[in-house]
């Protein structure tokens, strides 16, 4: 019996065609990869026949659409092909893995059991951090696990439509958290523009609609201008014999509404919207040339602003990107970015690591993504490293995309993220030249250690056997790898200087007749809210706690150590992490919002509002449980919102507005404009008293040097449309040049 044959005549057409679309992206496959392609699809499309998706189509497109966007956008082969359209199976029906081995062989099998790993460490609830680290474990297995895992996220997120409301956030904080840097780090550019771009529009829906909606208005005009700006320089490139393409590329809405929320200024202000891309075809040992021959023609149509010139084509960025940019002034004074590439770079710009291995070998250049995955590898082997630790510093580095270029005495060249020290340099030397660093010569000049690099420097590091790093190294170093080196070193020490306060205890619980010590010093170790054993037993060895003390609260009950009844001043028990949800109390009055939570109405909670980001009805927003102040609501696109989500998603709850009620919320809005003196004061006051006939809670208004006003006012409002009409208002006043809510 086949389930195939039940499936209805339409659904089977819908997914036959999916698959020869998928099909026909693969660039070359030979018959034996074409049978086995057909048979992975065969077997997907038996094993997923009962599912669907939340959006009701058959699950089996699901692994299809991952399947394209392995081969068409990430341009993997038949293998990873297979590989996608399995990914699912494991994990959802009654195959196994010993049957994916026996009908497709050992790798596909070891790629598909690595993706099920990850989906179950996503599955239960554990920290983002430690799921990173499982990520990372098996990106330096076999890094097409990680690639089919981009893939399936970015199908996922492209999808995530009918997913209920608080799984779209927490899927979007995870993305944003987790997989945006990755992509980043591992040079898929593409993938990491769409993932903000589909994370904004999930946690930011309003601004991503103004956006998307201000991009739409203005195409017209801008193509018009690209067309402009790129004729005269088509006229010249055409004379070159060269064969190449040129475009006009927007930006992601993404890094447009960076822009206006970090510069402040209104769309219309923001000039570069888009970035020019000439991409040349021209063979390999023809690159260099050509790319800088384009740029003198280029910068003889319009002239160039010297100091924007970035040449990645000499020196590739280290993850491997290689450009030349440059910004030039275009019809009407206008700053345009162009990108002069060739082929193969723009395939490694858009594709990274996946395209960087199909050039590797033939340049004979140090292979970065190597060099990056041996540091990754270093990391995940120390048994000190922590996991949060290690994705915050994953974190911030990856945040800088410049780079620093340094030399070593001998003259080797070293690439080190900009802002990197003189001692970061040193663990990139070896982690023993790092831990026994006592000085470091720049350019023969004897320099802090803490000594930012510059691009050129020749960097000699001196180094004593009795050196060892100390607290204050971690403020000095930039690199991920030198703190979790440093950490890692503290950590030792501090173990080390714990280990009595560790036999002390061991041995008050033997007195005390307790059999389980593990379990106990666990307890002790959660009651007293350390975040390991290392930092409680340090504590004790550095009486921040005694351990006459430690034991006071408990007693032993069956060998094992239990909590005494508490009488007076309970502390809150700390349970699996998770606070104590308290109701509220009969005597307080109720809470001036009407937010169900979790489908309840809040009434019947104790909450507060985030200060951070100050919400008010109309807002998205979730509820967050906090270890000491109850429950506080933010905002969905709030700064530490992602944070919270993907670190915390435990915590997290699902909170609405219920129906419209007269309550108030704060909300603050900066308001500036060109001074008018006293009027400017009584003219907004009048403006929010008397006409739009809200509270003023709070009113600072000061003289800006450029002879201008800033003001800011805490409104009393009731819900978002409330607050929009202000705005609106506001705006339209003499002498008011911007309102913006303040986060
Ligand atoms: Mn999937």
């Amino acid at each position: 019996m086949s389930d195939v044959l039940v499936i209805p005549e339409q659904e089977r057409q819908t997914i036959e065609a999916a698959y020869q679309d998928m099909l026909s992206t693969i660039k070359s496959m030979d018959d034996e990869d074409r049978q086995n392609i057909q048979a992975a699809y065969e077997l997907a499309v038996g094993a997923h026949f009962h599912q669907r998706r939340k959006s009701g189509e058959p699950y089996v497109l699901h692994p299809i659409a991952v399947a394209k966007i392995c081969s068409q956008e990430i341009g993997l082969g038949p293998t990873a092909v297979i590989a996608a359209l399995l990914h699912d199976v494991v994990e959802d029906t009654n195959i196994t893995l010993e049957d994916i081995k026996v009908k497709f062989g050992e790798r596909i099998a070891e790629i598909v059991d690595g993706l099920t790993k990850l989906d179950s460490a996503y599955n239960n609830e554990s920290p983002q951090a430690e799921n990173f680290k499982k990520v990372l474990s098996t990106l330096v297995e076999d890094v097409r696990v990680v690639l089919i895992k981009m893939a399936d996220r970015l199908h996922n997120m492209r999808t995530l439509g009918s997913m209920p409301r608080h799984k779209q956030l927490k899927i979007a904080a995870e993305t944003n958290f987790i997989y945006a840097p990755l992509a980043h780090r591992l040079g898929l550019y593409a993938f990491r523009t769409e993932y903000l771009d589909l994370c904004m529009k999930i946690t930011d829906p309003e601004h991503y609609k103004e956006v998307a909606q201000k991009l739409a208005e203005t195409k017209r005009a801008r193509e018009s201008y690209i067309e402009e700006f790129i004729r005269p320089l088509k006229k010249r490139l055409d004379e070159l014999q060269i064969r190449y393409r040129i475009m006009g590329r927007p930006k992601s809405i993404y890094s447009i509404w960076n822009k206006l929320k970090n510069k402040g200024v209104a769309f219309e202000e923001i000039y570069d919207l888009f970035a020019v891309r000439i991409i040349l075809d021209v063979p390999r040992n023809q690159e260099k040339q050509s790319c800088w021959i384009v740029y003198s023609i280029v910068t003889d149509v319009h002239i160039p602003i010297p100091e924007r010139l970035k040449d990645w084509v000499t020196t590739p960025k280290s993850n491997g990107y290689e450009s030349l940019h440059t910004t030039v002034i275009g019809p009407s004074g206008r700053y345009v970015e162009v990108q002069i590439r060739t082929e193969r770079m723009d395939e490694i710009a858009e594709r990274g690591f996946a395209a960087h291995w199909k050039y590797k070998g033939i340049n004979g250049q140090p292979d970065v993504y190597e060099r990056w995955l041996d540091t990754v590898r270093e990391i995940l082997e120390d048994p000190n490293s922590d996991a949060v630790e290690f994705l915050g510093d994953f974190r911030t580095n990856n945040l800088f995309h410049e780079e620093v270029y340094v030399f070593t005495p001998k003259g080797d060249m070293k690439v080190l993220p900009l802002g990197a020290s003189a001692l970061d340099f040193a663990f990139s030397i070896h982690t023993d030249v790092g831990y026994h660093c006592t000085s470091i010569r720049v350019n023969n000049k004897l320099q802090p250690m803490g000594y930012k690099l510059k691009n050129g420097d020749q960097i000699q590091v001196l180094t004593s056997k009795n050196q060892r790093p100390s607290e204050d190294w971690l403020k000095m170093v930039f690199t991920g790898k030198a703190k979790a080196k440093i950490r890692s070193s503290l950590k030792e020490e501090r173990r080390q200087k714990g280990e009595f306060a560790r036999e002390s205890i061991e041995r008050k619980l033997k007195n005390l007749k307790v059999n389980e010590i593990d379990e106990a010093v666990e307890r002790l170790v959660r009651y007293y809210e350390y975040t390991s054993h290392v930092d409680f037993f340090y504590a004790l060895a550095v009486d921040e706690l005694h351990i006459q003390d430690v034991f006071k609260p408990f007693k032993e009950e069956g060998g094992r150590l239990v909590e005494k009844p508490l009488v007076i001043e309970p502390k809150p028990v700390v349970e699996e992490g998770l606070p104590e949800l308290k109701r509220r109390s009969e005597k307080k009055p109720l809470v001036k919002a009407r937010l169900m939570i979790n489908g309840e109405p809040g009434d019947a909670y104790d909450f507060t509002f985030a200060n951070c980001c100050n919400p008010v009805q109309g807002d998205e927003v979730f509820a967050y449980l906090t270890s000491n102040a109850g429950l506080k609501i933010h905002r969905t696109n709030c700064p530490n919102a992602a944070n919270l989500m993907s670190n915390y998603g435990y915590r997290v709850m699902k909170a609405e507005w219920a129906s419209t009620t007269n309550i108030t919320f704060v909300a603050d809005l900066l308001i500036t404009g060109v001074d008018a003196g006293r009027g400017v004061i009584e003219s907004l006051s009048h403006e929010i008293s008397s006409l739009l006939q809200l509270n003023i809670r709070s009113f600072n208004i000061h003289a800006t040097e450029e002879g201008g006003f800033e003001a800011r006012i805490s409104l009393l409002v009731a819900n978002t449309d409330q607050l929009y009409l202000a705005i609106k208002a506001l705006k339209k006043l003499e002498h008011v040049s911007t309102v913006t809510r303040v986060e």
